[in-house]
């Protein structure tokens, strides 16, 4: 095993999957610095029979399949050791947020299980207690593509990974309001159908807390429109000092 400061196992039954997007731009490169690493686990290793059964029908009826706790569990078992924290990509799992994004940064050895079918039997998640995290009120049909968000949104985060470039401090959810716009040169921009667009004049007036106030307000505003329920939260806060 990989001892990156950071490193995720995944139990899936796709591990052709990973790295997939997670292998290009900025994670790509922190993964061939050694910022993060991880490994697969093929579930389907440890399935039964001649075909390999990972699954089989819910008790009580109904339709899908199930993956099976025995073989999920011998698939966990296989790993070297016991990661600080299991963490099943569920639907009705509790909402990732960047708070929980920066508290599993701070988590060096994670374990992630992707579902598929129906789910997993209820009995690993309890006996191995896994924590199970949603990425949005949506059902995909599997946990890999919400394993590679919740990396994703961990690894940018991760020492040395954005360098100077980006940072993190104003971006959406970091003060609980979503980011103002962001505009770039040219100053005066004519789209197609020949309407000329001005950066807003604040932004070139070189006045930083002028500029700071402009931007603050329009988070605002953006928070207020797009995200009523955050905005609340914000105002109840303000309030509260
Ligand atoms: N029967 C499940 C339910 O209604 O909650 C949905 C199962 S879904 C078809 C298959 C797998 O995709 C799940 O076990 C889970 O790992 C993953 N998945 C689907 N939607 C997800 C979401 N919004 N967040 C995280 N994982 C998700």
């Amino acid at each position: 095993m990989s001892k990156s400061p950071w490193h995720v196992n995944i139990l899936t039954l796709f591990p052709e999957m990973f790295p997939g997007s997670l292998g290009q731009s900025l994670s790509g490169k922190a993964l061939e610095k050694g910022l993060w690493s991880y490994d697969t686990v093929n579930m389907r290793d440890f399935g039964h029979g001649v075909h390999k059964a990972v699954d089989d029908t819910p008790f009580g009826g109904g339709a899908g399949m199930v993956l099976r706790a025995d073989v999920l569990e011998d698939a966990l078992l296989s790993l070297p050791h016991k990661a600080a924290k299991n963490i099943y990509m569920s639907p009705r799992g509790k909402p990732l947020t960047q708070n929980k994004v920066t508290e599993l940064t701070k988590i060096p050895e994670i374990t992630i299980l992707c579902g598929r079918y129906e789910g997993v039997d209820q009995r690993l998640l309890d006996a191995h207690n896994f924590e199970e995290v949603s990425i949005g009120d949506y059902v995909l049909s599997g946990g890999e593509p919400a394993a590679i968000i919740l990396m994703d949104a961990c690894i940018r985060l991760l020492d040395g990974v954005m360098g100077n470039t980006q940072t993190p401090d104003e971006e959406s959810f970091s003060n609980g309001l979503l980011e103002y716009p962001h505009y770039t040169k040219p100053a005066s921009w004519t789209d197609s159908s020949g309407a000329q667009h001005d950066v807003p004049e604040v932004l070139t007036s070189g006045h930083h807390k002028k500029i700071a106030q402009w931007r603050k307000e329009r988070s605002e505003a953006i928070t207020k429109q797009n995200r009523p329920d955050l905005w609340e939260i914000h105002k109840n806060k303000e309030k509260s000092l």
